[in-house]
């Protein structure tokens, strides 16, 4: 993949700016139109999904010139999609692909973020993404669970950088497992030896890393005999079914996220929650497992040159309405006593937690003011709580009420699901 492929998506963009809001026909009020991150907290039109499409449009004719502010430009971006959904809710073009071949190439350039670099480094030494704090399999002390590199598993539980090497998530993780145990799954962990997926590494631009770490985990996945994996990271979801699809390298993977396992065993009736917990909650869609889930369309023809181009045959776009949004909705309206609410931007209009594409570690402040925002925007649904089905979206959410202040709570579905099995 390059940029240059992108050239003719880049050249279409007419600047309308659609890409920075809700589509009209879809705006539920006048508070919550806004989908980019970035545009909304840089107020500048080279901060959004088309403004950084004209950019990369027109250094590639008149050559890189790479200043303080262009890298500002780069980094600044969450990659969480939102822009192309709303563009491609008229257009045919793509908008994040070339967002994230921008940043791949600034990569290659060597115009990188100290952040990132730091970031890269620490996983190409330990295989995580975020500093390790102990061994990535302490979450599973206890718990009795098979090993993946010694037993031959039906399901490998796959846990992810994050929820491994964060005590306060490690919570998630057993939950995750507790669940799976009740309903008989035949699972195992890889434990110590469960390594990144590379996913964020592409995020943050280091196309090279992603793909060293996607062949270590479809290696160990063959080796071992593996056909399906569980995880509770929507970040690993999507690296495994689409990133590694899109690569080429999946095979014939079935991945699932745990959400979507859950509604399988819910309706094969392998687990009936009968305990209440009542609670009045509303759901953010990550944008890993919601927009940026759909499954990658491979398209082999020609392009058409002209005024416009157009592809022969016609390429399907990925226009995020093929997310996972239905399964968390029905894991959490299977608990008795729980009360959803939507917010305003739900499935592919989701607005962003703010921690993805790098932004946790180049720019903490700004994913903490995007959290914040959908803080706000939960809290106009009168929930006592938000519930989202991420780790990352969870820790983002606890600082930005840690820092501002909000009388919300926030769960993992997970955990709500499990209390319900007692
Ligand atoms: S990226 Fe799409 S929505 Fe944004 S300005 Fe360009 S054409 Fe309009
Ligand atoms: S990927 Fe997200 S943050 Fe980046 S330009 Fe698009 S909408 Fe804005």
């Amino acid at each position: 993949m390059s940029l240059e492929q992108y050239q003719g998506d880049m050249d279409m963009c007419c600047r309308c700016s659609t890409c920075k809001f809700v589509p009209l026909q879809k705006v539920g009020g006048f508070d919550f139109v806004n989908v980019c991150p970035s545009i909304s907290k840089f107020n500048f039109h080279s901060y959004s999904g088309g403004g950084r499409m004209n950019i990369g449009a027109n250094m590639l004719r008149h050559g890189f010139n790479y200043t303080d502010r262009l890298l500002d430009i780069v980094y600044n971006c969450q990659q969480c999609g939102a822009c192309g959904v709303s563009c491609n809710y008229a257009m045919d073009m793509e908008v994040l692909a070339p967002i994230t071949e921008f940043r791949i190439k600034c990569v290659s350039d060597g115009k990188t973020h100290p952040a990132l670099d730091a970031a890269v480094a620490g996983m190409r030494e330990t295989g995580s993404i975020v500093p390790p704090t102990g061994k990535r399999g302490d979450w599973a002390k206890g718990l009795k669970l098979k090993d993946a590199t010694k037993e031959k598993v039906e399901v490998l539980l796959y846990i992810g950088d994050l929820t491994s090497h964060d005590a306060k998530l490690h919570k998630l993780a057993r939950a995750t497992a507790k669940i799976l145990q009740k309903a008989g799954v035949d699972f195992g962990i890889a434990g110590d030896a469960e390594t990144s997926t590379g996913g964020m590494a592409y995020e943050m631009g280091y196309e090279a890393d992603f793909q060293t770490q996607a062949r270590k985990n479809m290696t160990f996945i063959e080796q071992h005999g593996i056909r399906t994996v569980v995880t509770p990271s929507p970040h690993a979801y999507q690296a495994f079914k689409v990133l590694y699809d899109k690569f080429q390298l999946r095979g014939d993977l079935r991945v699932f996220h745990i959400t979507e396992y859950l509604q399988q065993l819910l309706d094969e009736g392998r687990l009936t929650p009968t305990k209440r917990v009542d609670l009045a909650v509303t759901y953010h869609d990550p944008c890993h497992l919601g927009r940026l889930s759909e499954p990658w369309q491979h398209w082999q023809g020609k392009k058409v040159p002209g005024d416009r181009f157009v592809f022969d045959p016609p390429k399907v776009y990925r226009r995020g309405t093929n997310g996972v949004y239905d399964a968390p909705r029905e894991v959490l309206g299977s608990i008795p006593g729980v009360k959803l609410t939507e917010m305003q931007r739900t499935k592919e209009y989701a607005w962003c937690c703010g921690a993805g594409g790098g932004v946790a570690q180049s720019n903490p402040e700004f994913a903490e003011w995007t959290a914040r925002e959908r803080i706000n925007e939960a809290e106009t649904t009168g929930a006592e709580a938000i519930v989202t089905a991420c780790g990352w979206c969870a820790n983002n959410f606890n600082a930005a009420i840690d820092a501002a202040g909000s009388r919300l709570k926030v769960f993992d579905i997970v955990e709500l699901f499990e209390q319900s099995l007692a």
